[in-house]
């Protein structure tokens, strides 16, 4: 089998130390010439106000040459008290959109030059420019063409409209099951804003009113409110998306010494003993008062089994004994009622029925591979 089992593992690091964050990974400003009204302090003030907690304003670097370093991040608007601002941007290419998302500044430029290189020249300047490298929308117009062991994330959630992303998660499927972990995240790639002039309303601003900051929402367990644990934690995978921020954060943990503990969460990869493991599925937050939601376990790429979360505890748990001599991978996907989103009042009906996606929990993965 490639790659082989581990032997041994890490213990997990468990979830004493830690706190939830939520942000939008992809977002587009007036730095990108296919947006409009959408200027910096527009996305920052909503975020702002909406309680966010960081986010990664991505513009496309075709616009200025590779130049984000003189324009998106020059921009004084490009600033906050509150919200963690990454550094980085929508890597535009022939091949496809890559989101470069780091904590520091870096030399955007070389990375931008280097579009066309290779995909090993771009996994050694990726490694030296100390850069995160996460995977757009895999299947969409403009799909992502580079390898996947390029990438610390991937996209499986663009826009608020759901169907669309729907190949994407088969994509993501199939490089799980490779044997790869890669940490999921949504990205609203939202590109327009409502002005508050009237007369500057174009034809796409309709989009403003559908897709905006937080459709999805990415939640982060980040071991601190700083930007290189955000980042650490979304390329572990301990983070779930879920369609806006008034809806439940969908969060997965698992037993798997049926001691009642649960030891495991979303992103964690441990070695089975052959015995039973119990999953808890959890909804935590938001969401509609007295709801159940159906949850759909995907265990290696198959569904696994369907659940109904208890009104009360919003809650589910479901058991299965992962193979000691193989890999496997459980993850859920959340569908119910829409939790209204007010401030983007057209987004429900474009997120459908799905309502939250977790990241999978790893038996016998090898993180070495
Ligand atoms: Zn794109
Ligand atoms: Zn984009």
């Amino acid at each position: 089998m490639i790659p082989p089992l581990p032997k041994t593992l890490p213990p997990p690091p468990g979830f004493q130390i830690g706190m939830w964050l939520k942000g939008d990974w992809h977002m587009h400003c007036r730095h990108s010439t296919d947006s409009s009204n959408n200027p910096q302090s527009r996305i920052i003030a909503f975020a702002e106000r909406m309680g966010f907690d960081y986010l990664a304003i991505t513009d496309h670097d075709v616009h200025v040459e590779g130049a984000v370093a003189q324009n998106t991040w020059a921009d004084p608007e490009f600033r906050s008290d509150s919200v963690l601002l990454f550094y980085g941007a929508e890597l535009t290419a022939p091949r496809g959109h890559v989101n470069i998302l780091s904590a520091e500044p870096y030399d955007h430029q070389r990375i931008f030059d280097a579009r066309n290189a290779r995909d090993w020249d771009l996994l050694k300047l990726k490694n030296d420019l100390g850069i995160h490298w996460s995977a757009n929308h895999p299947h969409h117009k403009n799909h992502y063409g580079f390898s996947f062991d390029l990438a610390d994330s991937v996209e499986i959630w663009n826009t608020s409209v759901w169907p669309k992303n729907i190949p994407s998660l088969r994509i993501w499927d199939d490089q799980l099951l490779s044997g790869r972990m890669i940490g999921a995240r949504g990205g609203s790639d939202s590109h327009h804003g409502i002005p508050e002039d009237p007369a500057k309303i174009v034809p796409l601003t309709i989009e403003g009113t559908g897709n905006y900051v937080g459709t999805p929402t990415t939640w982060i367990f980040a071991t601190a409110r700083t930007k290189p644990a955000i980042l650490k934690a979304l390329e572990q995978g301990r983070a779930s998306v879920s369609s806006n921020p008034y809806n439940p954060r969908v969060e997965l943990y698992a037993d798997t010494n049926g001691d009642g503990q649960f030891e495991l969460m979303m992103g964690d990869n441990a070695i089975p003993s052959g015995g039973p493991v119990t999953f808890e599925v959890r909804l935590s937050g938001g969401g509609i008062p007295g709801a159940s939601y159906k949850v759909r376990v995907i265990k290696n790429r198959e569904e696994f089994g369907t659940f109904i979360t208890d009104p009360a505890t919003r809650s589910v748990r479901f058991v299965d004994a992962p193979s000691p001599d193989a890999r496997s991978y459980y993850r859920v996907e959340i569908e119910g009622p829409q939790a209204p989103y007010p401030e983007v009042p057209n987004s429900m009906a474009q997120s459908q029925n799905m309502v939250a996606l977790s990241n999978p929990i790893y038996f016998n993965y090898d993180p070495d591979f």
